[in-house]
């Protein structure tokens, strides 16, 4: 297993690190369990969709800047599926109300809350994926 996200002992550079000789595209390895633990579908949306990041970037090309955006944004989704007790349709946090406050999973045509273009969905590494191809490049 990889390491857990939201300990506080892991840190912005621990996350950088872990990047460092990887290649693919970045949701595929988000959900890879043995490079990060516990970010499922839903959170690997949400966390793209708050670091304004298009989910089929090579990982090779991200930037230091936007791997600490990730970083924060990581946490920030998994924080509030937390606070809002999960998601019903999650496998991870069962029975929650967070459906409601996702910005990007399962909003298909939908508005993008920053710029109003439509949420696309795309099939990515096997996964149903939503994010806004005009805010997230
Ligand atoms: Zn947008």
């Amino acid at each position: 297993m990889g390491p857990e996200p939201l300990r506080d002992d892991f840190t912005v550079d621990d996350f950088k690190a872990l990047f460092r000789k990887r290649s693919g595209r970045l949701k595929p390895l988000l959900l890879n369990q043995e490079f990060i633990a516990g970010i499922g579908n839903i959170y690997a949306d949400e966390s793209c969709f708050i670091a304004k990041i298009d989910p089929r970037r090579p990982v090779d090309t991200l930037t230091e800047a936007e791997l600490e955006r990730l970083y924060h944004a990581i946490r920030q989704a998994l924080n509030a599926g937390i606070m809002h007790k999960g998601a019903s349709l999650d496998a991870v946090y069962r029975g929650g109300e967070f459906q409601n406050h996702f910005q990007a999973y399962g909003r298909t045509g939908e508005p993008c809350l920053n710029c109003g273009a439509e949420i696309q969905r795309i099939v990515l590494g096997g996964r149903s994926t939503h994010f806004c191809s005009r805010c997230q490049t």
